[in-house]
């Protein structure tokens, strides 16, 4: 039976009650002036989203792996190499993808919970002195162990050594959540998808092309499949698509866009920011640590938390579903069993996330796991209340 609960993953994410009924309509026939005059200004305001001015914004049927595809596979060619750090199961699975479609992948190596390896990354950049890596492959927000990486310096590392490179960069779990900023970082292209911040059910690749990006990709002469982006930007421009859209979804979208903006971009980020906070204050009282390394990597979306041995994160993370029907994210690939993993992005409130936190504060105290009861919580409360009496210090 499908449960009242909300759920804690980091994707797919719940789905707020107006998006749930903007999905519940009729057909609608996407070759008219209305979808016409519907999908301009939808796709003007996913640009603010993806903080582009210059950029274009086109919505592929897929999830985010298809954005990685489109990504690399109209500006690469096989055997063109391109840079990109391993430091969990996302950026791992781009550079497999990357690997399948015979693009040669120089690999950074680092540990997971670590974020992107700045001088790794710029040493690496400053010995391509031939220019031969055609693209930086960034995840921003990697999911699996709940680490931010700064895109920004990225490009700054890349400016410094004037590498021509294009800058990729992967906001499945960021965008819509946590500041993203395409033009001022130089991103050229940007990939989200409809099932994380933006609160729907998964089904769009939300892709962002910068006019560089879109100019290299027309450039260049390689076969590619029915992720072109030429036709799919042609037929954009002129709000219209170049196949049948999944329109129940970009109808959603609106809904979506219009949440994001009516609640503000800013106060989205910092709800955002506050609500991780209780989280982190949870786990802290716990004693449990978090799989990321250092404050500054701290998600704001995601939480990847340690279960201490002999117990089993994977039991956890089951034991709750069937327990007390809420999930929580599994720890993937090395960390399967030994971290759960908290998501915390797209709509949620106070509440909601306090009766997560009490949730997974029975289910490790069924476990046998050496919590205080109450203590996460309580933590998380404090951390809430505090920032109230602040703001309400400031009003008086
Ligand atoms: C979810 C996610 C993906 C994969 O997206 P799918 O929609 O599952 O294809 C890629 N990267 C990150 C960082 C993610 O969180």
């Amino acid at each position: 039976m499908q449960s009242q609960n909300p759920i804690f993953i980091p994707g797919p994410t719940n789905i707020p009650e107006r998006i749930r009924l903007a999905m519940a309509r009729p057909a609608w026939d996407h070759r008219t002036e209305a979808f016409e005059a519907f999908f301009g200004p939808l796709r003007e305001d996913l640009k603010t989203v993806f903080g582009t001015e210059q950029g274009e914004v086109v919505l592929f049927t897929g999830s985010g792996t298809t954005g990685w595809d489109v990504a690399l596979s109209n500006l690469l060619a096989p055997g063109d190499r391109v840079l990109a750090t391993s430091h969990g199961m996302f950026s791992q699975r781009w550079i497999d993808l990357a690997r399948s479609l015979g693009l040669v992948v120089d690999v950074i190596e680092a540990e997971w919970g670590e974020g992107i390896p700045m001088d790794a990354m710029e040493s690496a950049l400053a010995e391509d002195t031939q220019g031969a890596i055609k693209a930086v492959l960034a995840v921003h927000n990697e999911t699996a162990t709940g680490v931010t990486s700064d895109i920004g310096r990225v490009r700054q590392a890349m400016d410094q050594q004037q590498h021509p490179a294009l800058l990729f960069v992967d906001g499945v779990s960021s965008i819509g959540s946590l500041p993203f900023h395409m033009d001022d970082w130089g991103v050229d292209v940007a990939v989200s998808g409809s099932q994380k911040g933006f609160m729907l059910p998964t089904g769009l690749a939300v892709v962002a092309i910068s006019e560089r990006a879109e100019q290299e990709a027309a450039a260049r002469t390689h076969p590619r499949g029915h992720l072109d982006l030429g036709p799919m930007l042609k037929a954009s421009r002129a709000n219209s698509y170049p196949w049948t859209p999944a329109i129940g979804l970009i109808g959603a979208l609106r809904e979506s866009v219009d949440m994001l903006m009516e609640e503000g971009l800013p106060a989205v980020y910092a709800r955002h920011t506050h609500l991780a906070g209780g989280v982190r204050a949870a786990a802290e009282a716990w004693g449990l640590p978090i799989c990321a390394k250092h404050p500054a990597l701290y998600s704001d979306t995601v939480t990847a938390i340690h279960v201490p041995a002999p117990h089993s994160a994977a039991e956890l993370v089951a034991h709750a579903n069937r327990r007390y029907g809420v999930s929580f994210g599994v720890g993937l690939g090395p960390l399967s069993d030994r971290v759960f993993r908290i998501g915390h992005l797209g709509q949620l409130t106070e509440t909601l996330l306090l009766s997560g936190l009490a949730t997974a504060e029975m289910a490790l105290l069924d476990l046998g796991v050496a919590i205080e009861p109450g203590s996460g919580v309580a933590a998380a409360q404090g951390h809430f209340r505090a920032v109230i009496a602040e703001s309400q210090e400031q009003i008086a």
